[in-house]
């Protein structure tokens, strides 16, 4: 996905910025200059409410950075490099190159997140209360940085995986367990759970209350519930794939059709070898894959004179693999982007297919049978 742009690189951590952060800098610059501080603090001109509003929203977000920043400087320091920092419309996330590999790691990791809000809304709280007089535009302008850093401290601890304080949650769970995708099926499970409360508390503040913030609340819950679940299917493919590529759990013996086949004869073929899908190929050219999926809306009486290459998913279309890409990688892929085969070549020739049906069996037999 390219929809981020590059902010800045600081500390050899690149800082991105989502296109769905946009839409939060409008809404809370709008509402700053139009609602808040108009409400709060009058007789100044439009001009001078935007200029804060502008200025109260990069703080807010500068904050958000610092938040970030409080992670990754904790990772870096236990020796995880962070690939980069994205800022999208509900606040940040710092991607660690991999994950922290003990519970004290993940804890201190993550508790940093939450203390640096804490620290800033300290800070600025305690700037407004010494040094500044009410009622006045920068004052109030403070208070609301304090404010939303104080609000951020408190959401991120919510424990709900992977929000910071299902992250801590996790570790707490995985120091007595000694078992790390237990201690993540259980922080996942219980986030799940809170999840559902958050969007079940949104849907009664619409209907009891008419208080539309109420789709906040809901949009929230999904968000954390589908974050929770994806991390976890990660987890459990990166356990189960560990170490492994394409050319282990791909299928070698293959069973390809040639472009020119009638449907008839491609029926046969599904019907003899029962396969899902079979590779096109003619003579060392592979020209895509056809699936019973591409067959099931041609009728049965244009059989006969329809050819496999004109029904087929085009090579350009298919999800093409090679033999040494990371299997848990690709097993991500496949689950997100709802790919069920892909081909798997190798300068330019077909060497193998592989099929999210053979990666989910090896899933089931791996945990059947134990990692040996
Ligand atoms: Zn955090």
């Amino acid at each position: 996905m390219n929809s981020s742009l590059r902010l800045a690189v600081i500390k050899g951590i690149p800082v991105e910025i989502h296109i769905s952060w946009l839409l939060i800098f409008f809404l809370l610059s709008i509402s700053l200059a139009q609602g808040y501080f108009p409400e709060i603090v009058e007789g100044y001109s439009n001009m001078v409410y935007w200029a804060a509003a502008i200025i109260t929203t990069l703080i807010v977000f500068a904050s958000v950075l610092t938040h970030e920043f409080g992670h990754s400087l904790v990772a870096l320091k236990e020796g995880i490099p962070i690939k980069k920092i994205t800022l999208f419309i509900f606040g940040g996330v710092a991607q660690m190159e991999s994950e922290p590999n003990n519970p004290s790691t993940e804890f201190k990791v993550t508790a940093a997140g939450p203390i640096t809000s804490l620290l800033i809304a300290v800070l600025t709280g305690a700037i407004y209360y010494l040094m500044l007089s009410p009622g006045l535009l920068i004052s109030e302008s403070i208070l609301f940085v304090a404010r939303v850093n104080l609000i951020m401290a408190v959401f991120n601890m919510v424990p709900a995986f992977p929000l910071d304080g299902g992250r801590l949650f996790r570790s707490v769970v995985w120091y007595f367990s000694k078992n790390m995708l237990t201690a993540t099926r259980i922080s996942v499970g219980f986030g799940s759970f809170l999840s559902f409360l958050i969007m079940a508390l949104g849907f009664a503040m619409i209907f009891f209350q008419g208080n539309i913030l109420g789709l906040w609340l809901i949009f929230i819950g999904w968000m954390i519930y589908q974050a929770g679940q994806s991390s976890y299917s990660q987890l459990v493919f990166k356990e189960t794939f560990a170490g492994m590529k394409v050319s282990e759990l791909m299928s070698k013996e293959l069973q390809t059709i040639s472009p020119d086949a009638t449907l008839d004869e491609l029926a046969d073929a599904f019907l003899h070898y029962k396969y899902g899908a079979f590779p096109v190929v003619y003579g060392s050219t592979t020209h895509g894959i056809v699936s019973l999926q591409n067959m099931k809306d041609i009728p049965r009486e244009k059989w006969a004179e329809t050819r496999v290459s004109q029904i087929l998913t085009p090579l350009k279309e298919t999800m093409v693999l090679k033999p040494d890409t990371d299997a848990a990688e690709v097993m991500m892929r496949m689950a997100t982007e709802n790919t069920g085969r892909a081909l798997v070549m190798k300068n330019g020739d077909l060497v193998g297919l592989l099929s999210r049906t053979d990666m989910m069996r090896f899933m089931q037999m791996h945990m059947v049978l134990g990692s040996d």
